[in-house]
């Protein structure tokens, strides 16, 4: 560890260390996360940014197209590529599901953002 880490922000003490993501000031007892966690790790990050199946970054209301066929329980065909999805909304949804969306013939459905591309 030779690392120099930043001094806390609350207390100015050098004694901090770093525990997993988090930074730690043994003096006041203060935990933040330290800079250098934040830009792969989504959950410390205040702003949550989704991209599609290509990299594009995804927005509430876009219209995406979906790139692979699901399977949907209770349809015998499922989702079929290339079928469009308008007006998603970004959530945080279980299991990777980061897209809800509504779509014809099926309803309300939650989608991850790794099948769909932008439109
Ligand atoms: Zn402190």
């Amino acid at each position: 560890m030779s690392e120099i880490l930043p001094p806390c922000p609350k207390c100015s003490s050098e004694y901090t260390y770093e525990m997993n993501a988090l930074m730690v000031c043994p003096e006041c007892g203060n935990e933040w996360v330290s800079a250098g966690a934040t830009a792969d790790d989504a959950s410390f990050s205040g702003e949550r940014v989704v991209k599609d199946a290509v990299g594009n970054v995804l927005s509430d209301g876009d219209t995406v197209t979906v790139v692979k066929t699901l399977k949907v329980k209770g349809s015998p065909s499922g989702i079929k590529a290339g079928t469009k999805v308008r007006n998603i909304r970004l959530v945080d949804g279980v299991d990777g599901h980061d897209i809800d969306c509504r779509i014809d013939g099926f309803g309300p459905m939650q989608l991850k953002s790794s099948v769909v591309k932008k439109a």
